[in-house]
This record gives structure tokens, sequence and C-alpha cells, in this order.
């Protein structure tokens, strides 16, 4: 019997049900499928909506409403209070009071004397970049704490988002702008009267019966470098010492840097001739531009005297300077943590070299090495699949011509310079062509290798200053100072010294996750009133959803039922399991994702590594134990390793079924399928496994 069709108007109905406003298809199969399960709520206009959302941010805590008014001078603001947000989810959610829980067990309990360490990290979020005047630009204020441990620090949802405010409201804040708006912050965490971190505060964790007293200080302020310039006052590169943290390093062009002086210009490499600031010069500095501001209130001296104490000294002073606050007493060097991401990635210092090396073998006669010579290299290497392809960036454009720059965000250039790195290792440096400008390059790629894998507590500070200062010196050999800039700096007399102090680099491709869930909610605000508190109130409600999901997953992503075909493999293989599920992706041990398709390296069970494609993510549900399982095409190596940062295979279909969690990571594979070999770049953490 032929199947009856289905009537024009059901198909019409379901169309049309986007079309009174606009939703995603996603949206409203999400939506309808919950009133099919769940039943459709009795009140559900939009005003009951906002009411509702409104009541959940205004429930009381010991520290007052969730979301609270925060009076500026120049407006009222509503912020998420940190205390009350802590109190009520670790109620609420108990994959959140688990890792509290831990932590707890790991450190020992936390005392004024060991308090927990907070980490605070603001950074401005563009909404408009192409409009002249960015209006709804805002700075996006997360915080968390260092106990949590690296792996947990990865996943967004263990940063809480305290405020989402206008860059227009912060610059405007007369006082001292961002300064002045992280100290108003910062006083709710440390010294709120009805209870904070320094004097400890009560905890009661969903599924522990006996509370819990935390005690924590702020231990580390993590933004971009505009970010911290604006946390200091610093006046940055207008200053005459540009760096907030050194006091006696001037720009190249000044030419104050002399033999017999004490100024240094600010590509000089010995640490041992640079007067680091620390929190009492710091402060000290502060002090005395707050005395020179009084001196000029009252006549003693001139505005150009005091200007030219604040450009000598490199800050401007502002009475309301979160460092000047003597209750918070923040110690301005120890806190500060400059963030790698940027200095490196974002218009930093793998975008400025790059273009440099990459106009200097354009032009090498008589073999030039031209872009499309690196496109065709890249473009047969496939990158595995949650990272998306990267070879088209290699276009006739992607040369800043006014900065000089290669133009690409910071996930697609992490993904490119695995690939670059083999490319200049194996065909650009035999062929004898700008050699310091290649070698200078490799070493670029050996501290990005590091920088990336610092989270897993295997780079120590000492590896990563050698790695760092070795690329700064066969970079200043290639270059000169051509393509030195402040970020040089930051990295070769910062970064490592941040690792050694604070134990970690915080990865700041978590933060950028928090910011699309800032960003989701400022889009659809359409006008600008109440902004504050409607992004905010989605935020928390958002978060509050979020935190019910477990924190460290590994395993199925999307899990769905297996299609027959699946099915039936997996019975055959599984004849005892009572049902399956199967995804296209997985969440790795690392953090990492993998993808059906992707080409893994993994361990096997006697820790040797292999590495083949993967075919299939599945979840077996037997009579005891639910287990999370892959089937992977084993592939043979082609013939004894010559390098250390490739290895060839000969692809096979062997396939095998591993535990899930013995996926070490996705590699970048060129498959030649007329010889059958793929050549697979090795990722840096794992390059000793594989028998160098
Ligand atoms: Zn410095």
């Amino acid at each position: 019997m032929l199947k009856k069709p289905l009537g024009f108007n059901s198909h019409h109905r379901v169309v049309n049900l986007r079309r009174r406003t606009y939703t995603t298809t996603r949206a409203a199969a999400a939506l309808l499928k919950a009133a099919r399960d769940e039943g459709i709520p009795e009140h559900i206009s939009e005003s009951t909506q906002h009411r509702y959302r409104r009541a959940l941010c205004e429930r009381e805590t010991p520290y007052g409403p969730l979301v609270q008014n925060v009076s500026l001078p120049n407006a009222d603001i509503a912020v998420q209070h940190p205390l009350a947000m802590l109190h009520i989810s670790v109620q609420e959610s108990e994959p959140l009071a688990r890792c509290i829980y831990d932590s707890l067990a790991a450190h020992g309990p936390p005392s004024p004397d060991e308090p927990w360490r907070l980490i605070w990290y603001h950074d401005e979020i563009g909404i408009s970049p192409l409009v002249a005047h960015d209006s709804k630009k805002t700075l996006g204020c997360y915080w968390s704490f260092v106990e949590f441990g690296t792996r947990l620090l990865c996943n967004e949802n263990c940063w809480f988002v305290m405020a989402a405010v206008r860059s227009d409201i912060i610059s405007d804040i007369p006082g001292g702008g961002l300064s002045h708006f992280v100290k108003l912050c910062l006083h709710m965490f440390l010294t709120g009267a009805s209870g904070n971190l320094r004097t400890g505060i009560c905890l009661h964790l969903k599924g522990y019966n006996a509370p819990i007293v935390l005690f924590a200080e702020l231990f580390m302020v993590a933004a971009d470098l505009d970010g911290i310039f604006k946390f200091l006052c610093s006046m940055g590169q207008q200053a005459n010492v540009p760096c907030p943290l050194c006091a006696n390093v001037v720009s190249i062009k000044s030419g104050w840097a002399r033999a017999g002086n004490v100024l240094r210009a600010i590509d000089n490499l010995n640490k041992t001739d640079i007067v680091f600031r620390t929190d009492a010069s710091i402060r000290n500095t502060l002090r005395a531009l707050r005395a020179a501001a009084h001196n000029y209130r009252n006549g003693t001296i001139t505005k150009a005297e005091l200007e030219t104490m604040e450009q000598d000294l490199g800050f401007r002073h502002r009475d309301d300077n979160v460092l000047l606050d003597d209750q918070l007493n923040i110690n301005g060097q120890s806190v500060l943590h400059m963030d790698w991401f940027h200095t490196y990635m974002q218009t930093g210092i793998f975008n400025y070299e790059l273009a440099a090396l990459m106009r200097f073998l354009g032009k090498n006669r008589p073999r030039p090495v031209t872009i499309d010579d690196m496109r065709e290299f890249v473009s047969r290497y496939t990158p595995p699949k949650h990272f998306g392809g990267v070879s088209h960036l290699l276009n006739n454009n992607c040369i800043s011509k006014e900065s000089v720059h290669f133009k690409c965000s910071a996930s697609e250039g992490l993904t490119l310079y695995p690939i670059l790195a083999l490319f200049f290792n194996e065909v650009v440096l035999p062929l004898g062509v700008c050699v310091p400008h290649t070698r200078s390059f490799l070493a670029l790629c050996d501290s990005l290798d590091l920088l990336c894998h610092v989270q897993e507590g295997l780079v120590t500070p000492d590896q990563l200053e050698d790695a760092i200062t070795k690329h700064a010196v066969l970079s200043q050999a290639a270059y000169g100072n051509l393509v030195w800039v402040y970020k040089h700096h930051v990295a070769a007399m910062h970064l490592a010294d941040q690792l050694r102090r604070h134990g970690l680099l915080v990865s700041l491709f978590t933060q950028e996750r928090r910011h699309k869930l800032v960003k989701r909610f400022i889009k659809d605000r359409r006008k600008l009133s109440g902004f504050e508190r409607g992004v905010i109130e989605e935020v928390t409600c958002q978060h509050l959803y979020d935190l019910q999901a477990e924190l460290l997953t590994c395993g199925l992503r999307a899990p769905h039922d297996p299609t027959r075909s699946q099915r039936e493999a997996l019975i055959a293989s599984f004849p005892d399991a009572l049902s399956f599920q199967v995804a296209a992706a997985c969440s790795l041990l690392t953090g990492a994702a993998a993808n059906v398709g992707d080409v893994v390296a993994y361990r096997r069970g006697d820790d040797s590594i292999a590495v083949g494609e993967l075919l299939t993510i599945a979840r077996i549900h037997q009579a005891d134990a639910v287990d999370d399982i892959t089937c992977i095409s084993t592939w043979q190596p082609a013939a004894a390793a010559t390098s250390l940062y490739y290895r060839n295979y000969v692809m096979g279909d062997n396939p095998e079924f591993i535990p899930l969690d013995y996926i070490l990571a996705p590699m970048h594979v060129s498959k030649d399928m007329q010889s059958n070999v793929a050549s697979c770049i090795i990722p840096a953490p794992i390059r000793n496994s594989f028998g160098h």
C-alpha cells in the first residue's frame, strides 16, 4: 500500500510556527519537544517570563539578592553578587558542590593564613566591530578559584560571571574607569559587611551534611594588556616607561637607552639590567602621584608638572585607582597576570613574525617561497574536525597592510602553526633560504607548543623561559628590532615569571567561550535601557541551569540512539549489552574533543602509542556497568621515524574497540590515497611517547 502523504496543512503549520517571530529551527524543535514531554506551563506571556526570571535573580541570600544594584557615580547598574551566587549554586548544583568538596579534600580546609586563591579576569567583548562606535561593547568580569585545578578551570562553567557592563559606562566612571569598577567588585568579595572571603563564609554543599567555611584572597588579576593597563591606570605606550612592571625600560625610538645610563630599551633581553617594579614600589609610585595631584589641586604645582610626573612614572593619577584602596590592600605586581593567548595570537608575536617571514621568503631570489607554496602544503593537511580548515587563511590579503601582521583569529592560528612548523622544518630549511628567519619562526612554534600545554602541568617555568628566550634571541638575530613590539617584551621578561609565581598560566580559550554566553544575550537586546540587569539576569539563570550538568566530562557528546546497522554491528561485538547509544563527537580526558572521522593517537593496553581513524563512539549499557568505548581503525607505522614532528602510517582497515579514555589527542593528517600512506603531525605533549 502506498504511504499516505502528509496533508499540506500539517507541513504548513510546522513551517509557519517560526514565521510570527524569528526563531531558529533548533529552538522551535526544543520548545515543542519540551511542550510535548512536560506539558505547556499555565502562564507563558513575555512579561511572565521576565517576571519569573527576575524572581529567580532576586532571591535573598545572607549577602543580599542574587542580582543586585550597584551605584556608580555615573549610572546605576546590576551585577551578580559573587558570594550570593556561590551560596545558591553550591546548594543547587550537585556537580559544583562535589568539585568544591573534592578541592577541599585535595588542598585541606582553607584558613585565614592559607586562603583559597581567587582569580579575577576581565575583558571587553566587542559586539559590532565594524561600526565607528560600538555602543554595546561590554566589559565582562569573571572569577574562579585556583584550587579547582587546571582541568576544571578549562571548563567555562567553573567561571562565574559577576558583571557585564557596557564599556561606555565603565570608561566614563570619573574616579578611575575600569580600575574604579573593579575596586567596587572586589569589595563585594573581600570586605562586605554581611560576610566576605577574608573573614570566611559558610557554604552548604548540596549532598553533604556539614557546612564548610571558605576563606579566600585575591591571587590573580588576569587580562589582556589593555585590560591590565586600565586596571593599573597605567599609561602604557603613551608614557616614557611603557611597561608598568619595569621602571627603567623605555621605547627603542626614544633613543634614551644609552651606554652608561640605567635606562634600557624595550628589546633588552638581559633581566639583570631591568629594574622590575615590586608591590611596594608600585604602591609608592601611585601614592607619590596622589600627593602630586593633591598639590596640583592646592595650586602648589602646575598641571604640566603633574603631567610630566605621570609621563615619567608611567601611571595616571586616579582617586579611585583600585591599588590606592587601603582596605583592599592589593599587591599590584604579585597579582598581575598578562594573558599569553593575546600576547602571542591576537595580533601578537605569531601574527607579526609570520607576516615578516612571509615577506622575506617572497622576496628571496632566485628562489622565492610564496604564499601559494604555503597554501598548497597546508591544504594537504586536514585538522581535527572541531578545529575547522585553515588553508583559506593563506591568501593574497592575509597580511594586514597597516601594521604588517598575519590576519587570523587566535584559534585559527593555533590550528595553523603546527602545519607551518612542519612546512618550514621539512620544506624551507632544506632549501637554505632565509635560514635565520626560519629558525626564529621554528623557535616561536616551540614556545607555542609549551604554552599550549602548560595547563597539563608538564612545563616548568625554566623550560618556558629557555624556549621564549631562545626565540627572542633568534628573532633579534634575524630581524633586529624590525618586528619587535611591546608584546615581545612581555613574553621575554614576564610570562615565565608569572608561571613561577602563580603556578599556572590561565588558559583564555575558556574565557573566549564565556564571552560567547554573554554575547548571546547582548545580541538579543535591541534597546539599551535596563541593559546590564537584563544581561546579567539571563547569564545568571543560564549558569545555574548549566551547573546541573557534570563539570568534568569525558565521554559522548549529545548521545543518541544508533541506526539499525550501527546497532547490529555493536550487538555482534557486545552480545550481552542491554542497549547502546552513539555520538558523533566525544570529550577527552584532556578537555579536548574528537569527532568520528578524526585521526587520533591513543594508548594501548600495554601503554604503547598507536594511531588510527576514529570510526564509532558508543556507550554500552550492560547489566552492571555503563562503558564509553570507541572503535578505531588502527594504522601501522610506514617506516622508521625520521622526524620529531610527524610520522607516516599505512592506512589500514583493522578495527578494534578501545575504551574512550585511552584516546590521547586528535591529529592533523595528510592522506595520500595513491600510496595509501598518511602523514600525521604529532601533538607536542605526546611527542616523547612516540619514542624519541
Ligand atoms: Zn616589563
